[in-house]
């Protein structure tokens, strides 16, 4: 494993690519948008430098990670010749759907095909490529550069060796891979959302305010953040087509979304990334603080 290609430079994307890059992997970096690139690439130089600033890294390391980065807007291209791409394009299951038909003819026979995606069925993204014994589950965590573990989702015809060349891969990053099966919500999910979900009841119930229900889970539990805080920074969007995944998948009402979750959507309060979700984030720097939280 040399050359990586990474699809998708947003939020995921340029923490995979980062972290390919620091632990010396060729990474092609690869956006349908030129913007999303140069967003990203802007991310990955201001996380190194706050390594660097903290002594974790040294400047050749800042340079040879941002050396080994090429952008590509074309994804023929860009995956021309890798031996793994990871993609983490926007979670939209059409998309994931054609991306990895595209990725089939695009890549050569051993190429192996990741995916980062938090909800998706792996088995069902890799029914449409002829290689379903090359598609894996490798789902970071956010942010990639800090969270040490990677879930590593095997698909219902993932082979054992694809899996051990993904754990052995995962490790040599320095993160702590964990072999899970393919259900809805994988285990992060599965256990996280219904959390989440939980905390925006209790608040939609009138049991308490967004304050409150925080602070009792960071200070009586130890939890580094609150779990609306944490909703918000993964994005309402996200927490919403995550529950809706475990929902239709288990047909148990234990994981229906909250209406006041699914109202937020759809009044466009998404977290952090829209600038406002159970906190507003449009004045402050509060974004960037809970970011720093685990740095
Ligand atoms: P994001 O919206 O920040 O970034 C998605 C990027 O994909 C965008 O830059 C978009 O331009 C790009 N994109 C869309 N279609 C594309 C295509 N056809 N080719 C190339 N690029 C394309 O999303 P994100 O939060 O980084 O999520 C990416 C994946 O990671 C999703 O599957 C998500 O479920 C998963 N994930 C997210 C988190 C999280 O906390 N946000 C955590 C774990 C996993």
């Amino acid at each position: 494993m040399k050359k990586i290609a990474v699809i998708g430079a947003g939020t995921m994307g340029n923490g995979i690519a980062h972290v390919f890059a620091q632990n010396g992997y060729q990474v092609n970096l690869i956006d349908i948008s030129q913007n999303a690139l140069e967003r990203g690439l802007a991310t990955i130089t201001k996380n190194l430098d706050r390594l660097l600033s903290k002594l974790k890294i040294t400047e050749d390391t800042k340079t040879n990670t941002l050396s080994n980065i090429t952008t590509f807007t074309s994804m023929q291209d860009g995956v021309a010749n890798v031996d793994l791409v990871v993609e983490a394009a926007t979670e939209n299951e059409g998309l994931k759907l054609q991306i990895f038909k595209d990725l089939d003819n695009f890549t050569d026979k051993n190429t192996i095909l990741a995916t980062n995606t938090s909800s998706i069925s792996i088995t069902k993204i890799a029914s449409v490529t002829n290689k379903p014994e090359k598609v894996i589950g490798m789902h970071f965590m956010n942010p990639v550069p800090i969270m040490k573990l990677v879930e590593i989702i095997r698909g219902y015809s993932t082979s054992d060796e694809t899996t051990k060349i993904v754990m052995d891969l995962s490790t040599k990053l320095k993160k702590i891979p964990l072999e899970v099966n393919d259900y809805p919500g994988f285990v992060a999910n599965r256990i996280l959302m219904p959390m989440l979900n939980e905390a925006i009841e209790t608040l939609y119930n009138g049991v308490a305010g967004v304050y409150e229900i925080d602070n009792v889970m960071k200070l009586g539990m130890g939890h580094p953040m609150g779990p609306l805080q944490l909703a918000d920074f993964i994005g309402l969007d996200v927490c919403l087509s995550i529950l809706n995944v475990m929902y239709n998948g288990f047909k148990n009402p234990k994981y229906a979304p909250c209406p006041l979750l699914v109202n937020m959507v759809q009044a466009g309060k998404l977290g952090i990334k829209s600038g406002e979700g159970f906190y507003d984030y449009s004045q402050s720097k509060k974004a960037e603080k809970i970011a720093n939280q685990f740095s």
